[in-house]
């Protein structure tokens, strides 16, 4: 091949744009999903379990993204603890968001989590939605509610705090979470701040379970 022949090979090359691929596992978009969101592929988009499930527990709405599977506990752990940043933009890219009537308040992690990571991933995942996030809890112990005994998962619950003096907008207030595991650490919260609703982005399928007296069906969904 001739040098002109490659420079102009090379010059095609670059004003072809490059095929989609899936945010995840990196595979081509099919066709009929370009058309809805180029982001993620079909098998990656079912293995994400959207539920889109609406609770009200003690007069409050709970919303529920997705089942928290296999393939999200997978997800999560590459987000938060390979620090693979760039997944955090994919559990709300499908859904058009718009939260604006509302005060986004971030469940926290522990301050010890947050120093490992250098970064808050409930924070990063809602980042899309151009919205400020507020952090008006914290927490003073690193103990994993799943790793407890059941009888001390109530004890968690005296782990969260309130911030004193913490500037937040006069909105409805709207608790958002990555993980809901017994859902304990999201009441006590509900107690500390005059909360409007709760939204989820991963839940536990034991969790959804026992809520299916609250289950609210045909329910408007929170955007
Ligand atoms: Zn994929």
């Amino acid at each position: 091949m001739s040098i002109i022949h490659q420079i102009y090979q090379n010059m095609y090359r670059a004003t072809v744009p490059d095929e989609p691929v899936c945010s995840i596992c990196q595979g081509p978009i099919e066709l009929n999903r370009q058309l809805i969101h180029p982001c993620l592929c079909q098998s990656c988009a079912d293995a994400m379990q959207k539920v889109k499930k609406v609770y009200k527990i003690h007069g409050i709405y709970w919303y529920v993204l997705y089942a928290y599977n296999d393939f999200l506990e997978r997800l999560w752990f590459q987000l938060k603890e390979q620090k693979d940043i760039v997944l955090a933009s994919i559990f709300l890219a499908e859904e058009d968001v718009d939260l604006r009537s509302y005060c986004l308040c971030a469940m926290p992690s522990s301050e010890q989590k947050r120093m490992v990571r250098g970064f808050e991933p409930i924070i990063e995942v809602f980042k899309s939605t151009g919205m400020e996030i507020y952090s008006p809890f914290y927490k003073t112990s690193d103990l994993k509610q799943s790793n407890q005994p059941k009888s001390k998962r109530q004890d968690i619950q005296d782990v969260l705090e309130l911030k004193t003096c913490y500037w937040m907008p006069d909105k409805p207030i709207l608790l958002v979470d990555d993980v809901c595991t017994t859902g304990a650490t999201l009441s006590k919260a509900c107690t500390l701040l005059s909360t409007s609703k709760v939204f989820i982005i991963s839940a536990h399928p034991l969790w959804m379970a026992s809520q299916e007296p609250n289950e609210v069906a045909n329910a408007p969904w929170i955007w």
